[in-house]
């Protein structure tokens, strides 16, 4: 789950990492209201105003700005709000802009190369630890610095068993050029940042940049957290961070109906029983020279109303050229399935503009077919996997 960066913040000040100070707005009033409470909190004149979307890159695509002044704020929240912010990391057509966070400008006035690093804390899945990278070069795309200076990148792993040795805290301020209170301050930022990260179950905690203020003050300038779903559970509270108009709007209701269903950018929608086949099945869409529309786990209850509720999520996607229902029938029945099938589609009406590809495999599955077959639906049946696969290919032509 990503979260906003003013959501970030929160997470990593309330474990002691210290941060550019901010409060979040909806409005351009509102904004100048928090900014002369941040005034008050903090004394600074300056401010910065960040649009908060789920996507990196704002500072290019004019969604991060400075107001010289409070009585600038306004003005320049009004212009990033309700904007459509196009960076590298969107879709083409931007992302609508809902909040902004209003923050402490923490630049030292007329400096040409603050100091800025990369700092990130993420899973090495090759080596099953924890890792911190960082660089001197922070501010810039990483990506970039990965390609035309690696050497300027650095890693420390971390021994699960033991945690991150405090040595290796001063090895990544010392790798970054400090020294004197600014090493101190950065192996305190380290062994925080990294204690939040673990405690927070993320899989991703991305600081860019990491700034050293003209008082040798370490802090965080933008954070990027990723949480990890499956822990959710252990932080009951992390769960209301969830923007839900940020995600896929087929997925939330999906996950409403208690649908695993992933949104893909193919052209054939799959409705398949067991994650396992569902992924066989995707494989078997591209072999067939198509492209998977979604993954999308219907279950063991593959029941009229099941299937419905399935062929319509599907369906929502404009690019689903065919569907392709692929159900093993173990414990399931597959003539209950299959009846399910022709309900649904009788149900539906005109709703189902595309051809859909039936395999059923497993118990009853000659009976499902025969049901299939003589239902006069537009429904294509398949008991092997390789006939499934023609058949896409035959309708996709
Ligand atoms: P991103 O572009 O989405 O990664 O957003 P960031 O939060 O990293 O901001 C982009 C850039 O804006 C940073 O790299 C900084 O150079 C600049 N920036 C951020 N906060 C401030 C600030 O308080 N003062 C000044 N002068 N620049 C800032
Ligand atoms: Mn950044």
């Amino acid at each position: 789950m990503n979260l906003h960066e003013y959501q970030a913040k929160d997470i990593l000040a309330s474990f002691g990492v210290r941060i550019q100070r901010g409060k979040v707005a909806q409005t351009p009033s509102e904004a100048s209201q928090l900014a002369q409470v941040l005034q008050q909190e903090t004394g600074t004149d300056w401010f910065v105003v960040k649009a908060q979307i789920h996507a990196g890159g704002r500072g290019k695509g004019g969604g991060v700005k400075l107001a010289k002044g409070l009585d600038k704020v306004e003005e320049v929240a009004d212009s990033i709000i309700g904007m459509d912010l196009i960076t590298p990391q969107t879709p083409p057509e931007g992302k609508p802009v809902h909040q902004v966070l209003i923050a402490e400008d923490v630049y030292y006035p007329g400096d040409e190369e603050p100091d800025e690093f990369y700092v990130s804390v993420l899973l090495n899945r090759a080596t099953g630890r924890n890792m911190i990278m960082y660089s001197t070069e922070g501010g810039v795309d990483i990506e970039t610095v990965a390609e035309e200076t690696p050497h300027l990148i650095f890693n420390e792993e971390i021994d699960p068993a033991v945690g991150l040795m405090p040595f290796q805290a001063r090895r990544v301020a010392f790798n970054l050029g400090l020294s004197g209170a600014a090493f101190k301050d950065m192996t305190r930022f380290i062994t925080s940042l990294y204690n939040a990260y673990v405690k927070s179950d993320a899989s991703l905690f991305e600081i860019n940049p990491v700034l050293k203020t003209s008082d040798s003050k370490i802090l965080a300038v933008d954070a990027k957290v990723t949480l990890d779903e499956n822990a959710l559970f252990r932080h009951k509270d992390y769960e209301a961070l969830r923007d839900l108009r940020e995600e896929n709007p087929v997925e939330v209701e999906a996950k409403a109906v208690g649908l695993n269903y992933v949104a893909l950018d193919g052209n054939v929608g799959c409705m398949v029983n067991g994650a396992g086949l569902a992924m066989a099945t995707m494989d078997l869409i591209k072999q067939a020279g198509g492209s998977p529309a979604n993954f999308l786990d219907v279950g063991g209850t593959a029941d009229a109303a099941r299937v419905e509720t399935a062929f319509r999520l599907i369906l929502k996607d404009p690019n689903v050229k065919a569907i392709l229902v692929n159900i093993f029938g173990g414990i399931v029945r597959c003539d209950r399935v299959a009846q399910g099938i022709v309900d649904a589609y009788k149900n539906m009406g005109d709703a189902i503009q595309v051809p859909i590809i039936v395999r059923l495999q497993g118990t009853n599955a000659d009976i499902a077919k025969e049901l299939i077959d003589n239902s006069g639906l537009e429904v294509h049946s398949a008991v092997l996997f390789q006939e499934a696969a023609d058949k896409v290919q035959e309708v996709l032509r």
